[in-house]
């Protein structure tokens, strides 16, 4: 049960000394937080550790404590190699990208999580689903290990907790991690700051890009389908790139009365990127587990080969068989 796992993550942070901590590609502030919150609780243990993440951190989380300490893979950390792992908010090893040549053959790993669609591919797992956001789960933990809320850590817990439910308004909003929340203020969180660093603030690339994404729109499914769809050129136009495009999605999801909203963002030549946000009638995280992806019952994801048309195709059909209507009525 989560206790128990808790309580073996706390023995795993005590038995080694040196951990490689690390997230999902292409991080979100749920994994910069969580990566920078376990370096956080290492320090008050004593311990030495790496953190990498193989896409590098996005700058707009640069005011985060030992921000700069995130290598990305590219850098060289010189042959090195760990025997003791600790991944946070990674639904499967596929999502830590290609890091596999730090882990040593003998490496351990602690999975930390709160994706439903996570397969327990760690040593040690700590999965708890109806936590909001992965920090949800590194405050308990953190608790678990005895060890003092420090304002570095608050800091890092209030943006995973912050960024992963929307500002407190998706519905895994929950009276637990509001009072998280509201504890860490507590601890010299400034909440105005890191929302407008989070939510607020947005990259003209990004502006520019909504305005031709927009002018892609298409309503399909009788209505209850909105898409829109990103290409290459549409990225290399603006000087965008996909970081860019994230959030796009929500305003095809807000269209009223629209069930599934949905992106296509051409992400690598001959790769695209679907994001998914549902209202009630479709659990995307289905849809996106069938497609080689995975999510939340609302938010979900996968990269799909092929041109943006082939994706359309196989998402459209998916969401056909979900909502039983098809794409064309
Ligand atoms: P986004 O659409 O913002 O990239 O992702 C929404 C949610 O789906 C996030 O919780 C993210 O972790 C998950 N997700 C997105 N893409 C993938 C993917 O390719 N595989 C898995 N397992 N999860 C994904
Ligand atoms: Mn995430
Ligand atoms: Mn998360």
């Amino acid at each position: 049960d989560y206790r128990r796992a808790l309580e073996e993550a706390v023995r795993f942070l005590r038995e080694h000394d040196r951990f490689l901590i690390l997230s999902h590609v292409n991080p979100d502030g749920d994994a910069i937080g969580s990566t920078l919150a376990v370096a956080a609780m290492l320090e008050q243990l004593g311990k030495s550790y790496v953190l990498v993440n193989e896409s590098g951190a996005p700058d707009k989380f640069s005011f985060l404590p030992r921000f700069e300490r995130i290598c990305n893979l590219s850098q060289d950390l010189a042959g090195d190699t760990f025997s003791a792992v600790i991944a946070v908010d990674c639904a499967d090893a596929s999502r830590m990208g290609d890091v596999r040549h730090l882990f040593a053959p003998d490496a351990a790993l602690l999975n930390i999580d709160h994706h439903p669609t996570n397969d327990a591919f760690g040593a040690v797992n700590v999965i708890r689903t109806d936590a909001a956001a992965t920090a949800e789960i590194l405050y308990d933990l953190n608790e678990a290990a005895g060890l003092p809320i420090t304002e570095d850590f608050a800091l890092c817990i209030y943006t995973g907790l912050l960024t992963d439910t929307g500002g407190f308004r998706y519905s895994n909003t929950s009276p637990y991690n509001m009072e998280i929340a509201a504890r860490l203020l507590r601890y010299g969180v400034n909440p105005g700051d890191v929302a407008e660093r989070c939510l607020e603030v947005i990259t003209l690339s990004h502006v520019k890009l909504l305005r031709q994404a927009l002018q892609t729109l298409r309503m399909s499914h009788g209505n209850l389908v909105a898409s829109v769809f990103v290409s290459r050129q549409d990225l290399e136009s603006v000087g965008a790139d996909r970081e860019d495009a994230g959030g796009l999605v929500n305003y095809c999801r807000n269209i009223e009365g629209v069930e599934v909203g949905v992106s296509f963002v051409e992400a690598e030549p001959g790769t695209v990127k679907v994001s998914l946000r549902a209202r009630s009638r479709v659990d995307v995280s289905e849809i996106a587990k069938q497609l080689g992806g995975g999510g939340h019952a609302k938010a979900a994801g996968c990269t799909l080969r092929g041109t943006l048309a082939e994706a359309q195709e196989r998402v459209w059909n998916a969401l056909g068989q979900a909502l039983g209507v098809n794409a064309d009525e």
